[in-house]
């Protein structure tokens, strides 16, 4: 087992790796910036190191700072998290070169899936079904561009090759709009991620998102996890996320299943990854792989009793998973609410003292939080500040766990998004399954009518 996990993250996630290692024994170092010396996970941690300013740049994303301290500290190994340099290439191969573990998958693997564009190609090679679209970078042959777009078809989509969390994209419904918003998506890139690779796809007008879970060990093991419904959004961000994915087709599930699983063995992948689809009809169409722990990894954990960050550390440890596919199966639904310190109306983020924290309990009822009352949510970080996740026989039951619990908790001092969470949890769509990815969109818009 590695020896001792420097944790290069902060809030919920680094509280949550935190806790698999102590489970498991590993000792920690928790790495942090000024403002966050009174994070929860930094009090509990065996170690902690300042390693600079509150802007990420100084602290959470400075590779240098981050190896420096797993040096002092005599750490083995690096868990990333989410966010921040997760699935940055360039961070993985640092880690490595100066003799750390990475708990994730090979540098390779993550510059592989990093580009949108290498990545579908490489999932179509796997026999994975991708969406319609320019099946490569489109070229600055303007002609070309709307051949291509009118062969798919309009509305269509402009993304970057190097896009996430939901920027660089763009919607275009008539040919008239092409050629512009290709440069502006363009520029729009290059300046958010330095890359103004961007490509083309058909835009489905009513899929939901649906993302497959799975986990792959050094020897030859890949296994896959069931799947999760990820449709409440709002500006390509997901908000509740559930698993399994209901009423999805049980033949089309099982073949894409089997897809994932051969994609990983095709691909060399190591570690939890995800991959995600939108399913519009019956049918499966991938958007990318995520290449790390995602924020709504616990849902999977509540239906199938997998602790699955501590099967990244067993992965990263040259250890076999300690599950076998036939061992999986899938008990009860899971829902999970991410709670934002942000205006329910406004969406514009709350930082501030929280004053009192609650957090609801009883049977079923998992929050995963960082908050304590007293604790300052600092100006310059993810809003993301707990997620409840509600566990139980069906869905309509784990709906009304996630009503009550969401009127148990308390978070005071700070604004939260917990009102849009009770509106959701009562929604007619959302609860009769009448609903894809624009749901909560169209939902905020006619309430704003
Ligand atoms: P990111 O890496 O920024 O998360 P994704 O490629 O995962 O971007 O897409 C995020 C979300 O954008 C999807 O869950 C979906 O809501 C929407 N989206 C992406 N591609 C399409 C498409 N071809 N048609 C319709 N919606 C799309």
């Amino acid at each position: 087992m590695i020896k001792k996990i420097l944790i290069a993250n902060r809030g919920e996630i680094a509280l949550r790796i935190l806790r698999a290692c102590k489970e498991m024994g590993v000792p920690s170092v928790a790495v942090h910036s000024r403002v966050d010396r009174d994070l929860m996970h930094v009090r509990l941690a065996d170690e902690s190191v300042c390693i600079g300013g509150n802007q990420p740049s100084e602290s959470y994303l400075n590779i240098p700072a981050i190896i420096a301290a797993a040096e002092v500290t005599n750490a083995e190994g690096i868990h990333p998290g989410y966010g921040f340099l997760a699935e940055n290439a360039d961070f993985a191969e640092q880690v490595e070169r100066s003799g750390f573990t990475f708990i994730g998958p090979t540098s390779q693997v993550i510059r592989l899936m990093g580009n949108k564009v290498s990545a579908i190609e490489a999932m179509r090679k796997a026999g994975v079904p991708t969406v319609p679209g320019s099946d490569g970078p489109l070229t600055n042959n303007q002609d070309r561009s709307l051949a291509i777009a009118r062969k798919i078809g309009y509305p269509v989509i402009i993304k970057a090759a190097s896009g996430g969390g939901g920027r660089g994209m763009r919607v275009v419904r008539a040919e008239s709009e092409l050629i512009n918003a290709i440069s502006l998506t363009r520029s729009e890139a290059a300046a958010a991620f330095g890359d103004d690779t961007v490509y083309l796809e058909k835009f489905l007008d009513r899929p939901r998102h649906v993302e497959v879970q799975v986990v792959a060990d050094e020897h030859g093991n890949v296994i896959h996890l069931g799947d999760r419904d990820c449709s409440m959004q709002r500006r390509h961000q997901k908000v509740i996320e559930e698993a399994p994915a209901p009423n999805i087709d049980e033949t089309a599930r099982q073949t894409v299943f089997d897809a994932c699983v051969k994609a990983c063995h095709e691909i060399g992948y190591r570690g939890a990854g995800t991959f995600e689809f939108l399913y519009q009809d019956g049918e499966y169409f991938f958007i990318e792989m995520n290449t790390r722990i995602q924020v709504e990894h616990p849902v999977t954990e509540m239906i199938t009793g997998v602790n699955l960050v501590k099967e990244q550390i067993r992965v990263a440890s040259g250890l076999p998973l300690s599950v076998k596919q036939e061992d999986i199966s899938f008990k009860g639904h899971a829902i999970e609410c991410r709670i934002n310190a942000e205006d329910p109306e406004t969406f514009i983020p709350s930082p501030g003292r929280v004053e009192q924290f609650h957090a609801p309990g009883g049977m079923g009822v998992r929050v995963d939080s960082h908050l304590y009352s007293g604790y300052v949510v600092p100006p310059f970080y993810d809003s993301l500040v707990a997620k409840l996740i509600c566990h139980s026989e069906d869905r309509n039951a784990a709906l009304n766990r996630v009503k009550n619990a969401l009127e148990e908790m308390v978070i005071d001092g700070i604004k939260t998004n917990i009102p849009l969470h009770q509106k959701l949890a009562r929604d007619e769509g959302f609860r009769n399954l009448q609903f894809n990815i624009h749901h909560l969109e169209n939902l905020l818009q006619q309430e704003q009518d």
